[in-house]
């Protein structure tokens, strides 16, 4: 077990309705009695994110948002400042979702700024980096994920540093119910760790949560969080059951 808080994020993605998020929220908080042992945060489609505030906002879970713009207001049809997501209570961004990169096509400059951005409105952001299935059989993993890690977080300071959650999720694992093993799992956060040592400090990379996501799911999610260096995952579809989202979140504090 290590020392870092480990931090189970739930993504929603484009699933539920007002009625039956407000339902599943108000289960994940039934369900979530330790905020001391674990920080637990939602992402819920955006228009209901003000809605499901009102049910967790009493509670130690966290209100999360999919996506966010890098830039404060202005000519942006359809996107949403970091400042309009703290109106309704946002706490935590996910930014480079493999379906932002691969479904919507955002490249590693915008990510870039994205994080750079929200990190700017002191908001916790989640970098999500992975592999595509190509890329791990051509043996090219590393490669890819640490170059997402570099141009990811070319423009952050150390400081800012305590406000950034990495989420390692081989696309290839992502909705598909594969899994990386724990152990390919754990040599990746552990090359991440070492860049992040070499981007900012020994320190700050022993610090850095760094969730493993893809196919997490009540019956492997123990496995994964015994590895040393997996602090906790990023879950989608497990998210949307609150008894598999709340089985996950307690493996993760008694692995
Ligand atoms: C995700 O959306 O980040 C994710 C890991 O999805 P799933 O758990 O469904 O693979």
């Amino acid at each position: 077990m290590t020392q870092r808080k480990p931090i189970i994020g739930g993504n929603w993605k484009m699933n539920t309705g007002l009625e039956s998020g407000m339902h599943l929220a108000g289960c994940i908080v039934d369900g979530f009695t330790c905020g001391d042992c674990c920080d637990v945060v939602i992402y819920p489609p955006l228009p209901f994110l003000q809605a499901i505030e009102s049910v967790i906002d009493t509670s130690e879970l966290q209100l999360g948002a999919q996506n966010v713009w890098c830039e404060e207001s202005g000519a942006f049809t359809g996107e949403t400042s970091p400042t309009m997501l703290q109106e309704v209570g946002v706490k935590s961004v996910l930014v480079g979702h493999s379906e932002r990169r691969h479904v919507l096509h955002e490249g590693s400059a915008l990510i870039a700024q994205k994080v750079a951005f929200a990190l700017v409105k002191q908001l916790q952001v989640v970098l999500c980096v992975g592999e595509t299935f190509e890329e791990r059989e051509s043996g090219n993993t590393m490669k890819v994920v640490l170059s997402q890690i570099t141009s990811g977080l070319a423009n952050i300071s150390s400081e800012q540093m305590v406000n950034v959650v990495i989420a390692y999720e081989p696309v290839w694992a992502i909705g598909t119910g594969k899994t990386a093993s724990p152990k390919d799992a754990q040599e990746v956060h552990v090359a991440i760790r070492k860049a992040l040592g070499e981007m900012f400090t020994e320190e700050i990379a022993s610090q850095t949560r760094i969730q493993y996501g893809g196919s997490v799911n009540p019956d492997n999610a123990a496995e994964l969080f015994s590895c040393e260096d997996i602090d906790g995952a990023l879950v989608g579809g497990a998210s949307l059951s609150a008894e598999s989202f709340t089985a996950i979140v307690k493996a993760a504090y008694n692995p």
